[in-house]
């Protein structure tokens, strides 16, 4: 039976050219299980099917790789990461990349030091708070080459929570659903503001015909010292 997940996810993956080593998908079979077993005290995911989870969590953790040329040994952020996703897929296929999980959640946090150590993931750290308040922090401000978020928050909130993580000349990419057009419109004075450019919308179909988009946000200048505001106001105040 337990050679089925790793035999599943790699034929899924096929399915859009996405090739997982088997040691990997060993990998990625341990990190199911550590979820399923959590999720019965910390709320992690409601995907509980096998081949939802690999489609929805795996694959499309992995699309990012598959879409974006990652450059050796970079350091990314991924924000507002819940149960890992996309940060831990990504390490588990690119072990050359030094990955910082945050949130604010202290159970999943708690969860995700836990994970990284049986994985035996090395450079992979997790930082336990707000986004508001780490961006704040000249040690992790504008120290990233990359910064991803998934299902965190609309595009004009998340670009003050998420870019001034970003250095200049770095990026900041945000999963989104099949449409994220308005969101972009709704931001359009946000990006100049903050610092960033839209780069690019790239669009992609996962294996089961679920469709979603990446925005590319390049890092043109710096963030306004400002920026971002306090604990909860891009959110109920967003800049746009
Ligand atoms: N990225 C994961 C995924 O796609 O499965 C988790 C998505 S979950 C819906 C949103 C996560 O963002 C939650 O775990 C929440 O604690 C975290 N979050 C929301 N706002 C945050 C903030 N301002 N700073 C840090 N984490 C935040």
């Amino acid at each position: 039976m337990k050679n089925n997940f790793k035999k599943k996810l790699i034929e899924i993956a096929r399915w859009v050219n996405i090739e997982i080593e088997e040691n990997n998908a060993a990998k990625y079979e341990q990190y199911r299980n550590e979820i399923e077993i959590w999720n019965k005290k910390v709320n992690l995911t409601s995907v509980k099917d096998e081949e939802e989870f690999m489609v929805k969590h795996i694959i499309d953790s992995l699309m990012v790789l598959k879409m974006i040329e990652i450059p050796f040994g970079v350091k990314i952020i991924d924000i507002g990461t819940g149960a890992g996703f996309p940060g831990i897929p990504i390490k588990i296929s690119r072990r050359d990349l030094e990955i910082y999980l945050l949130d604010s959640n202290k159970k999943k946090t708690i969860f995700l030091e836990n994970t990284i150590k049986n994985l035996g993931l090395k450079e992979t750290y997790v930082l336990c708070g707000r986004a508001e308040n780490y961006g704040k922090n000249m040690q992790f401000r504008e120290k990233y080459d990359y910064a991803f978020a998934r299902a965190v928050s609309a595009l004009n909130v998340l670009l003050e929570l998420c870019l001034p993580f970003v250095k200049l000349g770095g990026f900041f990419v945000a999963l989104k659903g099949k449409e994220p057009e308005e969101e972009i419109v709704q931001s359009r004075g946000v990006f100049e503001i903050l610092g960033g450019r839209l780069e690019d919308v790239i669009y992609y179909e996962l294996p089961i015909g679920i469709k979603r988009s990446l925005v590319v946000v390049e890092k043109v200048g710096k963030t306004p010292i400002e920026y971002p505001r306090r604990e909860g106001i891009p959110e109920k105040k967003p800049l746009f």
